[in-house]
């Protein structure tokens, strides 16, 4: 894995692999993109209210969002997945896998 910092090719953030900061700017399309989807994460869950799970595809964003942090795709991004676990209202954590590792 790169220990290089990691620049945000849409704003002037730079990503610091040991604390990952951010600080994107406001106008930044993945900084939007990821409280975007996660607005949407939160509304889903409060239109299924037993829901505690949710699988949706990836979106652009948090794959821009998860290079920036030095995670390295071993596989085409396009196609992986995310499990977003509601563990309270208001309180979610996603977690990123690919399909075609996890069916084993
Ligand atoms: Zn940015």
């Amino acid at each position: 894995m790169s220990s290089q910092p990691w620049a945000c090719p849409d704003c002037t953030a730079v990503y610091a692999p040991r604390n990952q900061s951010r600080g994107h700017d406001e106008s930044c399309w993945i900084s939007r993109g990821v409280e975007e989807i996660c607005d949407a994460d939160r509304d889903w869950f409060e239109r299924h209210p037993f829901a505690t799970e949710r699988r949706r595809p990836i979106t652009r964003a948090e794959v821009a969002e998860m290079r920036g942090g030095g995670f390295p795709f071993d596989s085409a991004p396009d196609r992986w997945r995310v499990l977003v676990t509601q563990l309270a209202p208001g309180a979610r954590t996603r977690h990123f896998y690919d399909p075609a590792e996890a069916r084993s």
